[in-house]
Parts: structure tokens; sequence; C-alpha cells
């Protein structure tokens, strides 16, 4: 496995790869790699013959007061992870390298309006600007084919998906489901913030949207109830404090009151345990 640091170094690498006649794909990361991360790889490798793997904790991703500087960063595990799963190429540039014009983070943005209006971009302040911008970085510097996101990120992945038809990028974007643990907790490097009593109680996230899965399986078209159903599940867990608990339709992401039967929509909810932010959704089809 090869590990580079430079953009130019790895659109060389890129460009070997598709001389070769190879199907190029990347897995975007911030590194922390868990069970969820090596899952987006591990379908990259079936969908790919050449596969790369960045690890870059995106500064303009983090909204002011969030937790940047403290984000876990542990490269040596990371590559060794990813060259155990079969990955070609660890991509890990330094800040300075995607943001040459380093004392002007801000000049150059690539944004998606209104799908980032709801859910997350409602509460973190430029966050998905931050995404979009750093992913087009990426595109330019590995040149896949193929890129695989999670859809523990659901939001994100349809943004990205929106960014790249708007601008033409020629690269296909493609969702993993979330990978979770035993009790159904999604899986995510800011679990390793919780406390064991948070942690237990984390469980709720995903009990949440699951029981929005079953009202809507059970015929509930009214958004009111859904939220309902899944606040009640929230508030099982004394140590939650919910930023919000909403049903958005899975085009524009625009919050609904009623659904429409044979629709598909997205059941979302984001929590606070302490400082620790934890998001969980569900992709819901409405019965016909
Ligand atoms: P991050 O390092 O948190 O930016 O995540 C990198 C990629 O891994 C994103 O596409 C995430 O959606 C995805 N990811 C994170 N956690 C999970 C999970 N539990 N299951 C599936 N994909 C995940």
């Amino acid at each position: 496995m090869q590990r580079v640091t430079t953009v130019q170094a790895m659109q060389a690498a890129a460009d070997k790869a598709r001389a070769a006649g190879k199907t190029l794909a990347l897995v975007p990361t911030m590194g922390a790699l868990h069970a969820g991360h090596l899952q987006l790889v591990k379908e990259a490798k079936r969908h790919a013959d050449h596969v790369t793997v960045s690890v870059f904790v995106n500064p303009t991703q983090f909204a002011p007061g969030e937790d940047y500087t403290v984000y876990p960063r542990m490269l040596d595990a990371d590559a060794g992870l990813i060259e155990e799963v079969g990955a070609d190429v660890v991509f890990a540039p330094a800040v300075e390298e995607l943001y040459p014009n380093r004392a002007h983070l801000g000049e150059t943005w690539v944004t998606v309006d209104r799908l980032s209006d709801h859910l997350c971009g409602r509460y973190r302040d430029g966050h998905f600007r931050g995404v979009t911008t750093v992913v087009t970085k990426l595109f330019n510097a590995c040149r896949p084919h193929k890129a695989f996101f999670g859809l523990k990120d659901a939001q994100q992945y349809f943004v990205l998906k929106r960014m790249v038809t708007d601008l033409c990028m020629g690269v296909e974007v493609l969702g993993v489901p979330t990978v979770r643990e035993a009790d159904g907790l999604a899986m995510s490097s800011r679990n390793l913030y919780l406390q064991p009593d948070e942690r237990r109680q984390a469980v709720v996230l995903s009990r949440a949207v699951e029981a929005a899965r079953q009202a809507v399986q059970q015929g509930e078209l009214g958004v009111k109830g859904l939220v309902e159903a899944m606040r009640h599940e929230l508030a099982q867990a004394p140590l939650a404090n919910t930023q919000y608990a909403e049903v958005v339709d899975t085009d524009a992401l625009q919050p609904l009151t009623t659904l429409t039967p044979g629709s598909t929509v997205l059941a979302a909810v984001a929590v606070y345990f302490g400082k620790t932010r934890l998001i969980d959704n569900a992709i819901i089809q409405v019965p016909a």
C-alpha cells in the first residue's frame, strides 16, 4: 500500500492507475477509523480495481466552537487498518496541501443550496459548504470514478450526490448502509468521547428513528405523529439533549407535514450527550 501526502503525488498515482485501465474508487474519511469506515473500503473494493482512502481532518467543515482541535487523530493506526482491508493508497495530506492559500481558507467555495438548509445544516454553520468544498478538492487530487459515503451521514450523501450531478463532475457517488454496534448505536468516531452512562443511553437514537420507520409501516402519514414517536424514544435517555428530530423528503431535504404514499423520506435526529453530538437516521419507504 502506498502512503501519499501531496496532491501532486496523488494525481500522479491516480493518472497511472487510470492509464492502466483501472476503475478508481475514493473513500473520504477524517480518520479515527472504525468498522463503519472499513465497510466503505470493502464496498469500494467490490466496485473498483484501485481504492484510495483519504484521511484528512477538514478544518472548514467544523462550525465555530466545534471539536476541530481535539478531533481524534491516529494516522498510523488508521493506515494499518486501511492496509489490512486491502486499499491501494492512503492519502493523508497536511492542511496546507488542500488549502494552499492558508491565510485565506475561505476564498473559493463549492456550495449546494437548499439541501443544506435543514437538519444538520441548520445548526452547523458552514458545515456542508466545508464538506462539498473539501470533497471537490479530494476529487481533484484523487481523480476517482466512484466515491463511497456512509448513509449514517445521510444529508451529506444527498448533498454530495446533488453536487456531482449539478457540477457534471463525472464521479459516481455511492451510499453504504450504516454499520452499528450490537445495541444499534451507529458507529462513529465521536462515540469515543462518551462516558459509560452516556454510551448506554445513546441507544435511544437508533430506537427513535426505528420508531419512526415502524410508525410509517403501520400507516402513520402525519409528520407530527412521527416526530412525537421519535421524541418519545429520545426522552427515555435522561442525559440526552435533543437538537432536532425531523422528517424531510429525500429530494430537496425539506420538512414535510404529511407523507405521500409511495415516496421515500428521511427521518433524522441529532442529540447531545454532554458536549458530544451524535446523529442517526432512517431512510423510509412509505407504503404505496
Ligand atoms: P468521517 O470520518 O466521520 O467523516 O466519516 C467518513 C465516512 O465514513 C463518511 O462517508 C461517513 O458517512 C462514513 N461513516 C461513518 N460512520 C459510519 C457508519 N457507522 N456506517 C457507515 N458509514 C459510516
